[in-house]
């Protein structure tokens, strides 16, 4: 509005930035004012950022060296065994099945069923994406970054082999995880793992036909979707994949495509373990539940016995049943994985 008394008292000053019939002081109040809008603007950003970057990237921690001193906790494989029966007896666990969907509520179950489980971590199923029941369980860590340690938990549909269960292929992987579960709860009764940690159990990995852009790696793809969605992608620091590692006969060849850093630090674990006859690195390139993570930049290894029986022929067949694979296997396997685990974050991910 204008109001001529106002503008009667008029003084001009010596800046630019006032306008014609603007006053001193008007002026020094639009600069201050001025000032403290550009101060406001500045603090908003910087809280903003400081809170984004909290939520993306957790606390601020400091990685201390003692706790490389700290073992890592080690399998009970006779467990890991019995959770490998159970999860072959629901029979097949075909993708987009009931037999799939049992299965992972099953390991829901079994994860809820470990002692003290629930203060120590979390379990659930996340939402489907394309028909999947991945399942996770989430034990905090001391510091938010995490590890992922992954099997699938679906089985192969064979047409010659309806009731086909995947002992090796499939059920011991959910044994090795599962048992994972059971000692790192034990763990936390008296410490935090040193890192978070996702065992994360696949749905899909199987192709129903042959294995497309759409059709094999559904589960994981899906998850790597939803990490890239909820910025987890972010904080995750490496993913070790166990596939067939029940077998009597064991030796792992780590998959050609994993990455090379990770696959050092498990071949210098498994050597550190006693296990330096049963891992060896291998050539041949995997397509497996490791690889959209690949895709993802992220850090991957694939722990793989891709040699089942004479000339693999107990893969994907109806041999593929109990009586071939071992509690010692897959102890074997899933303490390699928790040793590698303990060692990256022990160091502060230095290895990587
Ligand atoms: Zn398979």
């Amino acid at each position: 509005m204008y109001d001529p008394e106002r503008y009667e008292k008029k003084e001009r000053t010596g800046f630019h930035l006032f306008a014609e019939g603007v006053s001193k002081e008007e002026g020094r109040r639009y600069l201050s004012g001025l000032f403290r809008f550009i101060f406001s603007v500045f603090a908003v950003i910087l809280v903003a950022g400081a809170v984004l970057r909290f939520l993306i990237l957790g606390p601020v921690s400091c990685t201390s060296l003692s706790s490389n001193e700290i073992a890592p906790p080690v399998i009970d494989g006779e467990l890991a065994l019995r959770y490998a029966q159970e999860n072959y007896d629901l029979g097949p666990k075909v993708f987009r099945t009931e037999g799939a969907k049992r299965s992972a509520e099953w390991i829901v179950e079994q994860a809820q069923k470990i002692p003290g489980f629930e203060k120590a971590g979390r379990v659930r199923i996340p939402p489907s994406a394309h028909g999947e029941y991945n399942v996770e369980i989430i034990f905090p860590g001391k510091e938010p970054n995490f590890v992922i340690v992954g099997a699938h938990h679906d089985t192969k549909r064979l047409f010659s082999v309806p009731d086909f269960a995947g002992a090796n292929d499939g059920a011991s992987g959910v044994g090795a995880l599962l048992a994972m579960a059971a000692a790192i709860t034990e763990y936390t009764q008296k410490e935090l793992p040193p890192c978070t940690i996702r065992l994360v159990f696949f749905d899909g990995e199987e192709a129903l036909y042959q294995y497309t852009e759409t059709d094999g790696l559904v589960g994981s793809r899906a998850y790597v979707d939803m990490m890239k969605q909820d910025y987890s992608k972010l904080r995750c620091r490496a993913m070790i994949l166990l596939d067939m590692i029940g077998d009597k006969d064991l030796h792992i060849e780590l998959a050609g495509n994993s990455t090379p850093a990770l696959a050092d630090v498990v071949l210098a674990e498994a050597a550190a373990a006693g296990y330096a006859d049963k891992f060896s690195r291998g050539e041949t390139d995997m397509l497996d539940d490791h690889y959209p993570f690949l895709q993802a930049g992220k850090k991957a290894v694939d722990l793989i016995d891709f040699n089942y029986g004479p000339e693999n022929r107990y893969w994907h067949t109806g041999a593929d049943t109990m009586d071939k694979i071992s509690a010692e296997s897959i102890k074997t396997a899933a303490d390699v994985a928790l040793r590698v685990v303990w060692r990256l974050a022990g160091n502060g991910f230095a290895d990587l």
